[in-house]
């Protein structure tokens, strides 16, 4: 049953008081997912939390962290004649090393705004004098999706659809921040969604080998503050678990049909990250038996190297070691209207939730 805003306010102001009495000692959070960024921001929770909780943002904007070269890499491919570039409306304008897909497109490039990966398929039904790719870049939360799509591309035989995968996975860049010396974070809100797929079984290391506690949190607001006070909570009874607070959506052991289908379609590759550089196994290619509808193999693609835009600090704000705002560009050179890097692009980049909400550092 629906809560009344009443209810809702109290149980707030019950979980306030909760970790006020439990946060007696400095205590570092990262909620490592973009969309519980922008939830944070949304409803001023930093603001609302005392002095002794710092929450810290981390690399869960897949767009975010897609490397430069992996932009200009897709921007080289729908600028090429006779494609059209399907993609989500968040990549439309983030700046690749000379131009982005928005001004691609006002010199002619065909492309498409999409909802969905069946709408990729279809614009290939009804396109079949063009090669239509869609823009794989995501975690493990949208990925199942697009392995659907390959299967039924392959099944139908869909000849003049392809997949250019930016995909990446979670649990490796999370061994990485807890290896990283200059990030000072005890706990992490893990990210609801990507664990409703894949379980908590691969990020159970975080807290056996690095003692680092983690929830699975969902991204109401009342979440989020359940989410802090299960680990203040373990910190008090010296615990280090993974837990799940997100129990609606999320299972221990995950999704295992849409594992399956990643299983299936895709395999584990190395992948650069935007500010925070190569990463073993972190993200995911197509398999060999999917090569006709993977566009690397298709277009023979080109590798381009990855340079970091000058003066943008979106590795740092991505690896949690600044907030936005310590950025020098924040407000001023780098705004929503005229972004530098695409940590303020993103509809989950944390510079722009931080623009947008004007938060508390
Ligand atoms: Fe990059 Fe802009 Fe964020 Fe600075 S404010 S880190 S320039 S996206």
């Amino acid at each position: 049953m629906k809560k009344t805003s009443k209810e809702l306010m109290t149980r707030a102001s019950i979980l306030l008081s909760e970790i006020k009495s439990l946060a007696q000692s400095p205590f570092t959070i990262m909620e490592v997912c973009g969309t519980h960024t922008v939830a944070i921001a949304k409803n001023a929770l930093r603001e609302l939390l005392p002095s002794t909780v710092r929450l810290v943002s981390g690399p869960g904007c897949p767009v975010c962290v897609t490397a430069s070269g992996d932009i200009d890499r897709y921007l080289y491919l729908a600028a090429q004649k006779n494609v059209l570039t399907a993609t989500f409306g968040d990549m439309i304008r983030v700046p690749g090393t000379e131009k982005n897909l928005q001004e691609l497109r006002a010199e002619g490039a065909d492309i498409r705004v999409v909802y969905s990966t069946q709408d990729a398929l279809e614009l290939a039904r009804q396109n079949l004098d063009k090669e239509v790719v869609f823009l794989g870049i995501g975690f493990e939360t949208t990925v199942p999706t697009v392995a659907v799509s390959l299967e039924i591309a392959k099944r139908e035989g869909i000849k003049n659809y392809s997949v250019l995968s930016m995909h990446k996975v979670v649990p490796p860049v999370l061994r990485l921040l807890a290896e990283d010396k200059e990030l000072v974070v005890d706990a992490f809100l893990d990210p609801g969604h990507v664990c409703s797929i894949i379980g908590i079984e691969p990020i159970k290391f975080m807290a056996q080998d690095y003692s680092k506690p983690g929830v699975v949190t969902g991204f109401e607001a009342l979440d989020i503050l359940e989410g802090i006070v299960m680990l203040l909570r373990q910190r008090a009874e010296g615990r280090s678990d993974i837990e799940i607070q997100y129990h609606r959506v999320a299972k221990p052991e995950g999704n295992p049909q849409a594992k399956m289908f990643i299983e299936r379609v895709f395999e584990p590759v190395d992948a650069s990250w935007r500010g925070i550089g190569l990463i073993r196994q972190s993200g995911l290619g197509i398999r060999e038996e999917y090569r006709l509808w993977d566009a690397v193999q298709k277009f023979s693609l080109p590798v381009f190297d990855s340079r970091e835009t000058p003066g943008c600090r979106c590795g740092d704000v991505l690896r949690g070691i600044i907030y936005p705002t310590q950025c020098p560009l924040f407000g001023k050179h780098c705004t929503p209207m005229k972004p530098v890097g695409p940590c303020m692009v993103s509809t989950e980049g944390s510079c722009a939730a931080y623009h947008r909400y004007a938060q508390r550092s």
